[in-house]
Order: structure tokens, then sequence, then C-alpha cells
């Protein structure tokens, strides 16, 4: 496991992850892909380089490191592949809601095993009638002496087979609650089923499922932050859902990154009408369009990132970072389909991949128009001219 504690060291955990991909990743990141399977040995390799414990403090035995360097190793992940990036995201919003919202108690109880990656995290907030309109949904704890029975369907778990832990949001009578679910990794655990595993555009290799709580009961010590907690679930989420973007706005620049690279190279190779097309004046401005967006989107990701790292809230920033770099993307993605003409339609190159990967970043973690009502209630809230 490194140590990251000084600038350099953090530096050379980006390059050392960089060449993890380049080494243990771009050779089978379509393959796995197209196979839907699970990179296990990659895993392997991100949990002995501490990936899974990247932003937990050290004293719970993380990495503990700051939001930048977390963009910068998202980034390098998405480059290779971007599934990488979701089976840690889920798991870093898990432990950043640990870190930030729960008792010292909980703290101690779960954040080394999630640091170790022997416990790994998945959030659970949406539900069939709850994507957008989270206040909607009805997945229901109900106290019963020292307990809470947990009772609901849950949509869109990713890594919700594999997780081993958590972070449910469900109505209690104070309002929505968060709880911390332990659950064997698994399709079967207690009250809890993996009742159905959703197939995918792209993103694939890791599962995203619906889960069924059918009674499920859990200790009322697992009310994130305690009593002090009840009511506020959605609150800690919302917050924790900035971190969140900073992934996807960290991984659409990743993706982006990618297509442009290749299309770079491309279309220094590929000649037509005797010269290489990167001569064509069609094909320069498509490349110098690309490469303005992707350099925009990378600065707006690290200003969310710094931002939330200095301890502000960050909802407007780390929504038009998601917002413009997920764009940013779906568009780059697409221009390096038309630069590379009919082989970027095939499954010989990984064009195809980031040009089905790229819209989960325009959903995932709130869509594009939440995003723009987000950042446009921030601003307005900023700038009041009526007390
Ligand atoms: C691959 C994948 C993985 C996911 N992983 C997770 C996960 O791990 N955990 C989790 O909790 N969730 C997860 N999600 C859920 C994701 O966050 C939701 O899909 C997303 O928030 C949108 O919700 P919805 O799909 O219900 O769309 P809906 O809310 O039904 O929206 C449908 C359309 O209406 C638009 N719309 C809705 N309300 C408004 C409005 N007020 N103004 C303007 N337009 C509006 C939306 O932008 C969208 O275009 C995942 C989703 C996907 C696809």
């Amino acid at each position: 496991m490194i140590e990251a504690t000084d600038p350099e060291v953090r530096a050379e955990l980006v390059a050392t992850v960089r060449r993890f991909v380049e080494r243990d990743v771009l050779p089978v990141a379509s393959d796995l892909e197209h196979a839907d399977e699970y990179p296990a040995g990659l895993v392997a390799t991100m949990r002995d380089l501490g990936l899974f414990g990247v932003t937990i403090p050290t004293e719970y035995g993380g990495l503990g490191l700051d939001l930048l360097t977390y963009a910068a190793i998202v980034e390098e992940l998405a480059a290779g592949w971007m599934s990488l990036t979701g089976i840690l995201n889920t798991h870093v919003m898990v432990a950043n809601l640990l870190t930030g919202s729960g008792t010292e108690a909980q703290r101690a109880r779960w954040l080394p095993e999630l640091a170790r990656g022997d416990r790994r995290g998945a959030l659970s907030l949406s539900e069939p009638d709850a994507g957008s309109d989270t206040a909607a949904l009805s997945c229901r704890a109900t106290r019963d002496g020292d307990e809470y029975v947990l009772s609901g369907t849950k949509m869109w778990v990713t890594n919700g087979a594999r997780a081993g832990l958590i972070a449910l949001a469900a109505r209690t009578d104070e309002g929505i609650t968060c709880f911390v679910v332990e659950k064997e990794p698994g399709e079967r655990s207690g009250g809890i089923t993996v009742s159905r595993n959703i197939g995918k555009l792209g993103y694939k290799g890791l599962e995203t499922v619906e889960m069924v709580y059918d009674g499920h009961r859990v200790p009322a010590d697992t009310v994130l932050g305690g009593d002090a907690g009840l009511g506020r679930g959605r609150h800690f989420i919302l917050a924790a859902l900035e971190v969140g973007r900073i992934n996807i706005a960290a991984r659409a620049v990743g993706v982006a990154r990618a297509a442009f690279e290749a299309s770079l190279r491309y279309a220094q190779e590929r000649e037509t009408f005797g010269v290489p097309i990167a001569q064509h004046q069609a094909i320069q401005l498509k490349l110098a369009d690309m490469g303005t967006k992707l350099e925009a989107a990378r600065l707006l990701t690290r200003s969310a990132a710094e931002r939330r790292q200095a301890g502000e809230r960050c909802d407007v920033e780390a929504g038009m970072a998601k917002l413009f770099a997920s764009e940013a993307a779906f568009e780059i993605a697409s221009d390096a389909m038309r630069i590379h003409g009919g082989v970027g339609y095939t499954t010989e190159l990984p064009i195809e991949r980031y040009y089905r990967d790229a819209p989960l970043m325009i959903i995932g973690e709130g869509t594009n128009e939440i995003q723009r009502v987000v950042i446009a209630r921030g601003l307005l809230a900023r700038h009041r001219i009526h007390p």
C-alpha cells in the first residue's frame, strides 16, 4: 500500500495508476467489457494500490488523499476503462458519508474495512419510481424495539451484489433517513435479495442491480449519524453527491481524453486523397474543438474538487463540472467516431466503447436537466437581490 503524505508522493500515485492502466487495463478492457466480465484481477490490483481507501483519512487506514488527486486518479482509470471508476465511485461515496456524517463509532467500525477493500460499498438512493425526484422514495424503515425493519424495492444499485455495506435511503417517521446496511456479498443476504441484474448499453463488467428489502432487520445504531441523523438522510446523501459528481466529471474527462488522443493519432496516420486526414481543415476544426472542450472540462473538474476540498459546499461547481464534462465527453466520443470513419464503428478499436460509455455521465448522479436546475437555484441564491 502506498502512503500519500506529500505532493510528490501524490503525483507518484497518479503516475502509478497511469502505468497500471497502460500495462494491465488497456490490453484487456475491451474484451472484458464485451464479455460483461467482472475484472477481478484488476480490482485486486486497485486494492493493493490502496485505491479503495483513496479519500479515507489515514487514521482509519486510508490514503487520506485530497479530492484533486482523487479526480486525477479517476481520470487515469477512465481513460483506460470507465467501468473501473464505477467500482470505486459509490464505495468512495459511502466512505465519504461515514467520514462526514457518521458517528465516531460508525467511522471506527466500518472505515478501516472499506479502506482495505475488505468490505465494498454501494449507495442506494434510487427506486423504480424515484430517480430525479429523490424526495418521492417509498422504501420504508419501521422502528421495532432496538431495530428497524426495511421494506421496499431499490433500483440501479451499482456494485449492489458485491457490496458488503450499503448506504440506503429509507423513509422513517422523521423523514428520509440514511441507514448503513451490512450484507453478505452475493445475491441474498437476510431479507435482502438481488432481484434483477440490469443490462446496459455500456459500463459493463460491473453489476447494476435491482434489490428487494423484504422485512430486513437492522440494528437501530445503523442510522447514519445516530439518532441525530434521523430524517437527515437526504441532506447527507445530497452533500455526498457532490463527491459523486466530481467522480462523474473526472471520468468524463478520462473517456474524452482517450477518445481525443486516439483521434489525434489516427488523424496523422490515416491518409485520404494523398495526405493524412489531419491536413484536411474539416478534421482540424474537430480536433481544435475536442481539445478545447477537454481542457475546459478538466479545469472545471479541478476547480470543483478544490472548492469541496476547502470544506465548502460546491453543488453549483460540481454540477457545472459534471454538466459540462459529460456533454463534452458525449460530443468528443461522437467526433472521435467520425474521425475514425468505418473502423470507429467496429469492435476492433475502443472508439465504439467510448461512444457507448459517454452517455451514462449525462444521466448518472443526477441527469443534466437536474444539474441545470441545481446550478440555477444555487446561482440565484448567491445573487439574490431581494432579502
Ligand atoms: C448505469 C446506472 C447506474 C446507476 N447507479 C446508481 C447507484 O449506484 N445508486 C443510485 O441510487 N442510483 C443509481 N443510478 C440512478 C440514477 O441516478 C438515475 O437513473 C438518475 O438520477 C435519473 O433518474 P431516472 O432514471 O428515474 O429518470 P427520471 O427521474 O424518470 O427522469 C426522466 C427524464 O425526465 C427528466 N426530468 C425529471 N425531472 C425533471 C425536472 N424537474 N425538470 C426537468 N427534467 C426533468 C430527466 O432529466 C430525464 O431526462 C444509476 C443509473 C444508471 C443508468
